[in-house]
C-alpha cells in the first residue's frame, strides 16, 4: 500500500493530447500512467487547460496551440513539451526557451512520406487526376478525344524547390528519377547534387513546378503571395506541403481563377480544416487534401515513438533526441 502511495506521489504527470499510434503509447505506458485525450478530435482549449494544469510532460499535436498562457497555467514543474510533428509553428518556442523547457519534434522519420506526398500532388495536378475522375463520375466521358483534359509533362520539366531542407532534398532526389531539371532557393543550404541554387525570382521565372518546403515562421508567412504568383510561368503548377500560413490563399484563388498559373495542389491550408465555403473549392485546377503529408501507417508509428522518446528523455532530465531549442542546455551548462 505504502509503495502504491509513494508511486502515485512521485510518478510524473503526463498528458497526451491524442490517441497516438501504439508504439509511442506503449513506451509511455511502460513508464507512466498518462492522461490520454481519446476522442477522435482535437482537445478543446478549455479542456486542455484543465487537464494540463500540473503536468510534468506534455505530448501534443499540431492542432494544439502551446503558448505562453498555457505554459503559465501548466506551472513551473513542466519539464518537456513533445510535439508529434517536425513543424513546431504551433508552439511558442521563445516562451518555452525562456522557461528552460525543451521542445521536441519528429524530424527525419516523416521526410520520405512527405516528399512522396509532394510528388503525388505534383503528378496529380500535372495530369489533372482528381478533376478527370470527377469528370468521369459525372458521366461526362462520352468518347476519347485528342484534346480531352490535357495536362503537363513532368519528364524534362523544371522543378523549383523553395526550402532545401530534409524534405526539399528528398523531393529533389525523386525529381532526378523523373528526369527533371532541379533548381532550388534556400539561402543557407549546402549544395545538392544535380540541383542548382538560384535566387527566388530566377526560380519562379524558370520553373514549371514550384514546391514549397519552408517552415512557417514570421519571415515565411505569406511568402507565396500575389507578387510570387506574378513571377511564375503561366503554365506553372504550385505544390504546398509545408504549412497553410506560408501561402496567401486569396492571392492563390485569383491566380488560379484568372489562369495566371495552371494549377495548384495543397496538402495544407489556413485555417485547417478548410471551411467548406472556401472559394478555392470552386476551382477545378486546385487539388486540396486534408494535411496528409506524413499520413502513412509506418511513418505515424515512427513519429509517435520519437515523440514518446523525446517525452521520456525530458522527464528524466536528459537531452531530447530531437530538440528544437537546444540553447537551453547551453544555459544549464553555464549556470
Ligand atoms: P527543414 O529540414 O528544417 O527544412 C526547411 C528548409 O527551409 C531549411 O533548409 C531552411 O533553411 C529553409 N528555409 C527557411 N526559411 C526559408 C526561406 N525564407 N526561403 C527559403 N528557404 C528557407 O525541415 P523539413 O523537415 O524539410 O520540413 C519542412 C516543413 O515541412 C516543416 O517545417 C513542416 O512545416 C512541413 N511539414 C509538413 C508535413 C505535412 O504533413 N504536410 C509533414 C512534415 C513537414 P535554414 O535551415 O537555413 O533555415
Amino acid at each position: 500500500m505504502g509503495a502504491i502511495i509513494l508511486w502515485s506521489m512521485t510518478t510524473p504527470k503526463i498528458l497526451v493530447t491524442r490517441l497516438i499510434p501504439t508504439p509511442g503509447l506503449l513506451l509511455i505506458k511502460e513508464h507512466f500512467q498518462p492522461d490520454v485525450w481519446t476522442p477522435d478530435q482535437p482537445i478543446p482549449r478549455d479542456e486542455l487547460f484543465q487537464r494540463a494544469r500540473g503536468v510534468d510532460g506534455l505530448l501534443c499535436m499540431l492542432t494544439e496551440k502551446i503558448d505562453d498562457e498555457l505554459m503559465d497555467a501548466i506551472g513551473p514543474q513542466l519539464k518537456v513539451i513533445s510535439n508529434m510533428a517536425v513543424g513546431v509553428d504551433n508552439v511558442d518556442i521563445p516562451a518555452a526557451t525562456q522557461r528552460g523547457i525543451p521542445v521536441g519534434n519528429t524530424p527525419g522519420v516523416l521526410t520520405d512520406a512527405t516528399a512522396d506526398q509532394a510528388f503525388a500532388l505534383m503528378m496529380a495536378a500535372a495530369r489533372r487526376v482528381t478533376e478527370s475522375e470527377r469528370f468521369l463520375r459525372a458521366g461526362k466521358w462520352l468518347n476519347w478525344s485528342p484534346g480531352l483534359l490535357l495536362g503537363a509533362d513532368i519528364s524534362g520539366a523544371t522543378l523549383g524547390i523553395v526550402g532545401l531542407g530534409r524534405i526539399g532534398r528528398a523531393v529533389a532526389q525523386r525529381a532526378q528519377g523523373f528526369n527533371m531539371r532541379v533548381l532550388y532557393h534556400s539561402p543557407n543550404a549546402k549544395p545538392a547534387p544535380g540541383a542548382r541554387s538560384v535566387d527566388l525570382d530566377t526560380l519562379l521565372r524558370e520553373s514549371d513546378f514550384v514546391s514549397i518546403h519552408v517552415p512557417l515562421k514570421a519571415e515565411t508567412r505569406h511568402l507565396v503571395n500575389a507578387d510570387f504568383f506574378s513571377k511564375m510561368k503561366p503554365n506553372a503548377i504550385l505544390v504546398n506541403t509545408s504549412r497553410g500560413g506560408v501561402l496567401d490563399q486569396t492571392a492563390l484563388y485569383h491566380a488560379l481563377k484568372e489562369q495566371r498559373i495552371f494549377a495548384a495542389a495543397l496538402d495544407v491550408t489556413d485555417p485547417e480544416p478548410l471551411p467548406m465555403d472556401s472559394p478555392l473549392l470552386e476551382l477545378e485546377n486546385c487539388i486540396i487534401v486534408p494535411h496528409l503529408g506524413s499520413a502513412t501507417r509506418q511513418t505515424r508509428d515512427k513519429m509517435a515513438l520519437l515523440a514518446a522518446q523525446n517525452l521520456l528523455a525530458g522527464i528524466r532530465g536528459e537531452h531530447l533526441p530531437h530538440c528544437v531549442n537546444p540553447q537551453i542546455y547551453d544555459r544549464e551548462k553555464n549556470a
